[in-house]
Order: structure tokens, then sequence, then C-alpha cells
């Protein structure tokens, strides 16, 4: 997984194609990422004694990394990431303009 919490990335594919948002959790295991407000479905939920009313709401869901792009932070253009060794720690590097990440 090349991304990080917090990450600046814009959606590649799909219906929010082009919008920007912070990663705020990643899903390992299914190779996906949250970005609040973004990749909105709506949720029919049932009514539960005591819980919440019940209705429509929105809900962010997961958005595969795969259709994700990171934001370079210094050439603010959408990249992909490169690694790197620094000694003997990696080091995430985009591929435009070589600044680390
Ligand atoms: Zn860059």
């Amino acid at each position: 997984m090349k991304f990080k919490k917090g990450d600046s990335v814009v959606i590649t594919a799909g219906k929010d194609k082009g919008k920007k948002g912070k990663i705020e959790k990643i899903f390992l295991k299914s190779s996906t990422v949250l970005l609040p407000g973004l990749n909105i479905y709506k949720r029919h939920i049932k009514k539960k004694e005591g819980t919440h009313k019940g209705g429509i709401i929105d809900i962010s869901r997961p958005i595969s990394v795969a259709n994700i792009a990171v934001i370079c932070p210094k050439c603010d253009k959408p990249t992909r990431i490169g690694m790197k060794l620094d000694g003997s720690t990696k080091k995430r590097y985009c591929r435009k303009c070589d600044a680390l990440i």
C-alpha cells in the first residue's frame, strides 16, 4: 500500500472522477480507502427500536486504490508514487517532480 492516512488524493475513475479528498481510513484487506464526503451512496435504514429513526442516509463508501491518485504537495498534480531507499527507510517520491512525499 503506497497510500497513507492524510494523503491528498484525486479520484481518477467512476462517478466522482476528478473530485479531491483526504484519506481518512485505509482498509488493507480490501485495498480501499475512505474519503469523507466522496463516493456517496444512499442507504436505506430500517427503523430500529431505540437507535435511529430510519429512512435514507448518505454514506461514504470506501473506494478502491486503483481509482485514486495522490496529489503531489510540491507540483500539485495527480501523480504516481515511487519508492526509494534512503538509508534503511523506504521513502515515497513523486514520479513527476521527484519530491519526497
Ligand atoms: Zn510532484
